[in-house]
């Protein structure tokens, strides 16, 4: 089949691979394929089946057997088993393994390229140099990574059995993504291939024997959503890591809800693509074939927005129109075409049908060539004349189609493009440096390219904010989602008072307000709660919050978003302030401790000096939590920057009330976050007490506010609150449960932890770059030189 669409001069004869290889292949497995479980493949006869079919002819490759819930059970079972000795082997054992895979890929890369374009309909030339070279990179920088696992993670420890769930869009890559960095760390998988495309993974699954990965280190299942669901839920995981769209993220985030597993989640995008009047045109042309039309636009970052400066949008427009004209569509296996057969007749016509739904509400369409459904091929299109509120400019479409729209200034530009419910990608386009670097971090998204797009690298973090997910796959970053702190312990809980029920009345009338904005205001509803010294005795009224509090604090940190763009030496410089306010307080504290927490004077000496040493501790960190360069292989610099997450909820643990608020608010401030602390329930008095040191250390209005009351009411209302960007919380079981259900509407960064998860007093536990690592999100802004 060739379908030479436009351009007459290009009118030469196909340039097929063979298929030979990959045709002996699937015959030599009988066209079947079922489970890899404990190292041996397991068929059933009786299996459901699904057709995995090529697209761009319909013919069928494989069957493939539907996991039951008993061989997933099974799976799961030796994921279990063979995990101790697989972290056991060590650093060096599991690198010579992941070493062998990337080898073994490398041996088969040709015939794998070619299952790839089989299976998924991409051009063979975008499988054969792009998917599976970048494949095998990952298992190659990976393999070093278990190398330096020793020396470079020392206080962390493997996850356990972690579930990988993946979409068909990149098969093998998104394979290597989630197998290489779980595997270096030490984890057992159990792998779902996605259902319209798992032949390269069974392809994988052979290779795993051959380069002696254990029995039950890595155990691949198939099938569909269904079992997908019952793989993310299954108790005997303990993280998920998942790439697809941002509604099945959304339900896995809702079923895995009090599971207390690890979760990662890379979802959907909707990227812009910025050209300013200044960029070079042709080059951001030739940017717009990589991003948007690269492997027919099923690409999670593709640069689906198009945003121009009005100055030059009629000039780009005529240069994309010229240049649409001269891609080629036809077979995929074809090496001089440059789009080929959308994954299936349901993706194809899920674009056509959402194209043609789109245009009812405005916009002029663009097409070189017809859309032919024989084939599955459907032409590059660019859409002009919408704006950003029409559907097509705020959905995923997920094909080769580019929708386009001005702006006249650089703020514009960046509303614009920040103006989506997903945060995964960009390019800014632009020969003036000062303008891209200006722009790159105002960017809300995981990754930005400069004058290029769609670079991908192992050394790199990719993910997304907002609706796109978060965690990191690549680059270190990537690594410590596979990785949990060793040995949290429970603390030494020197917090001995419990509230007492039979309360002496020997009050004096004390009512501490909330601080919201850098003021003391009284709680909304007008009601106050009684809290307790450790005698019994009556030590203070606090606010009872409600939502229009925790609306007003939040709204309060909102208006403070400078602080994110403070300098760390001026944030280092009020932290250091507030130990040194604090510290002349150091007698007072220390009474306040004893009568209110009944310790010894020894542990609230302890738990007060610890407090100093604290803040000191974040306030050195403030400007040295750098980032990172990273040698991507380019000619360029990929930067990772640690950026704030913007406003975090801080649900403070039960002991320790003073140590644990500064542990909390020390380093969210350090790194450029606002905070919403809801207090200990037990303790909520010292967080306010705090307030008076607070507001003479000039820490800016709105930076830190604190409510106080009913946890679990204040947690699920904060969490449910659209302006707060993350939440760290200390709580019973199942407040988190309640809380990670209410996060899956907008899939809100989450550090969740049971009470009494650590040694606070033990600086291993109670200060760790953990803490660093939550409060902010990488970016990675790739810019490459020379011509
Ligand atoms: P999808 O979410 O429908 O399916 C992805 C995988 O999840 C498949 O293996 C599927 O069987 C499984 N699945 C489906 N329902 C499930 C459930 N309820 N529980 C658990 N697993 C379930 O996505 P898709 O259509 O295959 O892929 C396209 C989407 O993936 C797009 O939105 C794209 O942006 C996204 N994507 C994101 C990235 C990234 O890194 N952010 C990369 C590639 C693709």
């Amino acid at each position: 089949m060739t379908l030479l669409k436009s351009f007459k001069d290009l009118d030469y004869s196909e340039a097929l691979e063979s298929d030979k290889e990959a045709h002996e292949w699937l015959k030599l497995n009988d066209h079947r394929f079922g489970q890899l479980i404990n190292g041996k493949f397991i068929s059933n006869k009786k299996s459901k089946l699904i057709a995995s079919l090529n697209p761009s002819n319909g013919k069928l490759l494989a069957n493939i057997e539907i996991a039951s819930s008993e061989q997933l059970d099974l799976a799961v079972e030796a994921a279990r088993k063979a995990q101790p000795s697989w972290e056991l082997l060590g650093g060096h054992g599991r690198a010579k393994i992941l070493y062998a895979l990337a080898r073994l890929l490398q041996k088969h890369s040709r015939l794998i390229s070619v299952l790839e374009t089989l299976d998924n309909g991409k051009p063979i030339r975008e499988s054969r140099d792009i998917d599976i070279p970048l494949a095998i990179r990952h298992f190659y920088h990976h393999a070093g990574w278990a190398q330096l696992q020793g020396k470079e993670f020392s206080s962390y420890q493997s996850i356990g059995v972690v579930a990988q769930i993946v979409p068909w869009n990149f098969p093998l890559l998104m394979l290597s993504w989630k197998i290489a960095p779980a595997l270096a760390m030490g984890n057992t998988i159990v792998f779902k291939a996605a259902e319209q495309t798992p032949i390269s993974a069974m392809f994988f699954a052979h290779l795993c024997e051959q380069a002696g990965v254990p029995p039950g280190v890595v155990n691949m299942i198939n099938g569909d959503g269904n079992i997908g669901a019952e793989l993310a839920a299954h108790k005997g995981v303990d993280k998920v890591a998942f790439t697809g769209s941002t509604a099945v993220g959304q339900s896995i985030r809702k079923s895995t809800a009090g599971q207390g597993k690890k979760l990662t989640l890379e979802l959907g995008g909707k990227s812009a693509f910025i050209v300013f009047e200044d960029a070079d045109l042709d080059a951001a042309v030739e940017g717009l074939v990589d991003s948007i039309w690269f492997n027919q636009g099923e690409v999670c970052c593709a640069g689906s927005r198009l945003l121009v400066q009005a100055e030059v949008a009629e000039d780009l427009h005529l240069r994309i129109k010229e240049r649409i004209k001269q891609l080629r569509l036809g077979s995929p296996l074809d090496k001089s075409i440059d789009l080929g057969s959308l994954v299936s007749k349901t993706q194809f016509n899920r674009v056509n049908e959402m194209v043609k739904d789109g245009l009812k509400h405005g916009g002029e369409i663009y097409q070189a060539c017809d859309i032919e459904s024989e084939g599955n091929l459907y032409p590059p299109t660019l859409i002009t004349n919408i704006d950003s509120s029409h559907p097509l400019a705020q959905e995923e479409i997920f094909g080769p189609v580019l929708v386009s729209m001005t702006f006249r200034t650089q703020s514009e530009a960046v509303e614009l493009a920040n103006n989506s419910r997903y945060g995964l990608a960009a390019s800014i386009w632009s020969e003036n440096i000062n303008r891209t670097m200006d722009v790159a971090p105002k960017i809300k998204a995981g990754v930005v390219w400069i004058n290029c797009h769609n670079q991908f690298d192992a050394s790199c973090g990719f993910g997304g904010v907002k609706e796109s997910g978060f965690g990191r796959e690549g680059g270190k970053e990537g690594l410590y989602e596979y990785l949990k702190p060793n040995g949290l312990k429970s603390s030494k809980k020197t917090t001995a008072a419990l509230i007492t029920k039979n309360p002496k009345n020997n009050a004096i009338d004390r009512t501490l307000k909330f601080y919201i904005g850098g003021k003391q205001v009284r709680p909304d509803g007008g009601h106050s709660i009684a809290t307790f010294n450790a005698d019994g005795s009556h030590a203070a009224f606090v606010g009872a919050g409600n939502r229009k509090d925790v609306r007003n604090a939040v709204s309060a940190a909102s208006k403070a978003s400078s602080w994110g763009s403070q300098s760390g030496h001026g944030r280092a410089q009020i932290i250091y302030f507030l130990a040194e306010n604090l510290s002349v307080r150091e007698s007072e504290w220390i009474q306040r401790l004893i009568t209110l927490c009944g310790v010894s004077k020894k542990q609230a000496k302890a738990e007060f000096d610890e407090s100093i040493s604290r803040l000191f501790s974040y306030a050195a960190w403030a400007d040295k939590y750098d980032g990172a360069v990273h040698s991507a292989p380019y000619r360029g610099i990929t930067m990772a920057l640690p950026e704030p997450i913007g406003i975090l909820a801080q649900i403070a643990p039960e002991e320790l009330p003073l140590l644990t608020s500064i542990s909390l608010i020390a380093p969210a401030i350090a790194m450029g976050n606002r905070v919403v602390l809801i207090p200990s329930e037990r303790f909520p008095s010292v967080a306010l007490e705090l307030v008076q040191t607070i507001e003479t250390s000039d820490v800016p209005a709105g930076v830190v506010n604190i409510v106080s009351g009913n946890k679990r009411e204040l947690a699920e209302q904060i969490v449910g609150h659209a302006e707060v960007d993350g939440t760290w919380c200390w709580a019973d079981q199942e407040t988190i449960a309640s809380i990670e259900a209410i996060s899956a509407i907008d899939l809100k960064r989450l550090w969740v932890h049971e009470d009494s998860d650590r040694d606070w007093l033990n600086p291993d536990q109670g200060e760790s770059l953990e803490f660093l690592r939550n409060a902010t999100e990488v970016k990675n802004i790739w810019t490459p030189y020379g011509d």
